[in-house]
């Protein structure tokens, strides 16, 4: 199967592509963590990269949002002079003893004009605790200060590392409505997750990886459609890791954990 897939998204979008990934390949060393990787996320629109642990999510995620440049092919992003994607990784690190507030305001001084504080901590919901020490928060509002963190620079696209794992339903709610308000308004949203509940409700485009390869890619309903699933779960798995012989066979070698 190639995995060269560009999904056809039939989302809340204006057709215009703010990521363009061409044909991306990534090795550590001499191991091969990604390799000719190629799909485009449209304005207005959410991706959801799944996949098993060791597949290569983290390491697409870095290469959008441009922490990290491919051995071959290209990564590209549209937007204004400016800061162009806000990354969420799996563990940020904060200090401890900053306020929610501080910690903005914090990353705000690394940014002309500084960001609206006050406007980022309602636009993600931790108005009410802003003056409240990191150490004390609860994971889901870490994790939602860590979203308004990829805010601050007003970037068009958000690359977020797992987002909504391990949260209690209503929080998981609240970041899955944060994510749809970032990928409004002229931007869009990558993420990587384990949640397919999740990915069924928030995702445009779910993009399917396996080993490093690509395997599939489109809109859940797409991938429905060509599994002949009813679920999203038995469609990952008819599509994905290991399903197809094929792109085994033409796949990459010991990109697995
Ligand atoms: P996922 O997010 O799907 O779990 P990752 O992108 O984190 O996958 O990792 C893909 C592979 O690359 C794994 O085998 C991982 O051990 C390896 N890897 C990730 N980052 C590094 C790094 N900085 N140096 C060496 N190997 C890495």
């Amino acid at each position: 199967m190639s995995s060269q897939l560009t999904p056809r998204t039939d989302g809340p979008t204006d057709d215009r592509a703010l990521v363009e990934v061409e044909r991306v390949s990534h090795s550590f060393d001499d191991l091969d963590v990604l390799g000719d990787v190629t799909f485009s996320i449209e304005t207005g629109s959410v991706a959801c990269i799944v996949g098993p642990n060791g597949s290569g999510k983290t390491t697409l995620l870095r290469l959008v949002a441009g922490l990290l440049d491919p051995d071959d092919g290209s990564v590209s992003v549209a937007g204004g002079p400016g800061r162009r994607v806000g990354y969420l990784a799996q563990q940020p690190a904060f200090r401890g003893q900053f306020t929610v507030r501080e910690t903005v305001e914090f990353y705000g001084a690394l940014v002309e004009p500084s960001p609206d504080v006050d406007a980022v901590l309602d636009r993600v919901g931790l108005t009410a605790v802003a003056d409240r020490r990191v150490d004390a928060l609860s994971g889901g509002m870490r994790r939602l200060l860590g979203i308004a963190q990829t805010m601050v620079g007003e970037p068009s696209v958000f690359a977020l590392d797992e987002p909504s794992s391990g949260l209690d339903p209503a929080m998981g709610r609240h970041i899955r409505a944060v994510i749809d308000d970032l990928a409004g308004g002229g931007g869009a949203v990558v993420l990587s997750t384990h949640d397919l509940r999740a990915v069924e409700r928030v995702a445009d485009t779910v993009l399917l990886l396996d080993h490093g390869e690509l395997v599939a890619a489109g809109t859940p309903e797409e991938l429905l459609a060509q599994a002949d699933a009813e679920r999203l779960e038995a469609a990952i798995e008819a599509l994905g890791p290991d399903a197809g012989a094929a792109s085994v066979a033409s796949g990459l070698r010991g990109g697995g954990r």
